[in-house]
């Protein structure tokens, strides 16, 4: 397989360096809030990640932080702990507010069905694992006391930026509007390691540790859970771009120091999810979250199947009228797999490997599940039957997840329901859409049929299809199309 590398700017074939394990970690969500659909788009394309590698046969061990402490306002060293914030906004402790969202994070995760990583780590949970890195890169003088809290000296680094394809001055955080300049570090990017000086008085949860009672920085809570569980070397790191600086950057500054070798092989970062007004972001009026789709009547994974039809290094343009087109699209080939019949076999096993020859070779050129799609398309009009389709189809939902067989299967019964309520008559909307009133129609000629009364059933026809609709008449039904 060939994944794009952030660090090096190329796509490279992707070796792991254990033959037996491929190591993975995700930043995970920092929960003072729900996940907005932006931010689950990141998750849902290294959810594809995680299953293509498995599907391929790898065995993974993916590992995820919760941040529960630490990460403040202004995704750097400076403002108000985000938890403590969402403590206050919501009048409720800081490990309730982590209990909430961690577990509204996991529903959204399963609605866009997402698998939970093998590890699940709060970073409340590894104190210790930080402590042990922060004593030795202040023994070895890669981090400096000053004003009460520990920094990391990123002077005494031959190089800092990795992900240099951003502007150093666009996120430059001492230049942010509303963010004050802290004046004890050495250096601009230098970023604190641990905290015994907050501005905030009431910040609940502190920790005891050579350098005073305080709490850690965001960044060196993924290192340090990171080597917890996965160990002094890693495969692959993921997270959404807007991780790469500061956050991924000093997650290498610091993890390379401290290990005195090359950490992580490959960075895979995956684009943001833009409104037609730009970044959706949880302070921008626009905060989508999974369960407002749902409101609004969209299933979630027709989000997922959004996010799939195009590249995650790709910005993704979310609008109203997208998504309306992508549960079109996947309410239509939900009905043209129900369509297929389980029992048209057997399976041919020749032809289901050379479709998923096709499906490999998209996903392996950098997890192109845009070309992924293509083949799940070229499945429904391959030369086969039935049964050896759905096998196809269901051999590479295990990496769309899609749940294309049991949606199917669900609306085939629903179909044999309609036909059993309707006296044997059924009626297929060929789009899988439903409109009652082109139903009412289709029922009132068939009646007038049944009644020998063919002009009225004539005049039916006739006015549907001045309205766009396309009857075909079929063996105890009829089937019906806008054209
Ligand atoms: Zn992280």
């Amino acid at each position: 397989m060939y994944l794009y590398n952030s660090a090096t700017r190329k796509k490279e074939l992707f070796v792991p360096n254990h033959p037996d394990i491929v190591k993975m970690y995700t930043c995970g969500p920092t929960v003072y809030h729900y996940a907005h659909i932006g931010n689950l788009r990141s998750y849902i394309m290294e959810d594809v990640l995680e299953k293509y590698l498995r599907y391929v046969g790898y065995n993974v061990k993916r590992v995820m932080n919760i941040t529960d402490v630490g990460h403040l306002t202004s995704d750097a060293d400076e403002g108000e702990d985000k938890m403590l914030k969402g403590a206050r906004r919501e009048h409720k402790t800081v490990l309730e507010i982590a209990k909430y969202y961690t577990d509204a994070f996991f529903d959204d995760c399963a609605k866009l069905n997402i698998k939970t990583p093998d590890v699940v780590e709060p970073a409340t949970n590894c104190i210790d694992e930080y402590i042990k890195i922060i004593s030795k890169l202040m023994d070895t003088g890669y981090a400096y006391f000053a004003g009460g809290n520990v920094y990391f000296d990123t002077s005494k680094l031959d190089r800092y930026y990795i992900f240099n394809d951003f502007k150093e001055d666009d996120l430059n955080v001492g230049v942010r509007e509303g963010v004050e300049e802290d004046t004890n570090k050495r250096n601009k990017n230098d970023f604190v390691l641990w905290f015994t000086k907050s501005k905030f008085e009431d910040q609940a949860l502190k920790w005891d540790s050579p350098w005073g009672v305080g709490y850690p920085g965001w960044h060196i809570e993924c290192s340090g859970i990171s080597m917890k569980h996965l160990g002094d070397d890693l495969d692959i790191h993921c997270g959404g771009i807007d991780n790469a600086f500061p956050h991924h950057t000093n997650e290498i500054a610091q993890s390379e120091s401290y290990l005195g070798h090359k950490w992580c092989n490959w960075w895979m970062h995956v684009l943001h999810l833009n409104t037609t007004s730009g970044k959706m972001s949880k302070s921008s009026g626009e905060f989508l979250t999974v369960s407002l789709l749902e409101q609004k009547g969209y299933d979630p994974l027709a989000y997922r199947f959004f996010c799939l039809q195009s590249h995650y290094r790709k910005s993704l343009v979310f609008s109203w009228e997208n998504l309306d087109n992508a549960q079109g699209a996947y309410n239509k080939l939900i009905a043209r797999i129900a369509a297929l019949k389980p029992e048209d076999g057997p399976v041919d096993e020749s032809v289901v490997a050379a479709l998923k020859e096709k499906f490999c070779a998209a996903l392996d050129n950098d997890l192109n599940t845009s070309l992924g799609v293509t083949a799940l398309y070229d499945v429904l009009k391959a030369k086969a039957n039935d049964a050896t389709k759905l096998a196809a189809i269901g051999s590479f939902d295990q990496v769309l997840s899609l749940r294309l067989l049991e949606k199917a299967a669900a609306k085939r019964e629903e179909l044999k329901k309609q036909t059993v309520a309707a006296g044997e008559f059924t009626i297929i909307s060929e789009s899988g859409e439903s409109d009652a009133e082109i139903e009412a129609q289709i029922r009132a000629r068939q009646d007038a049929k049944k009644a020998k009364n063919f002009a009225e059933a004539d005049r039916i026809r006739d006015a549907l299809k001045a309205a766009g609709v396309e009857l075909t008449d079929i063996p105890h039904g009829a089937k019906w199309k806008r054209v």
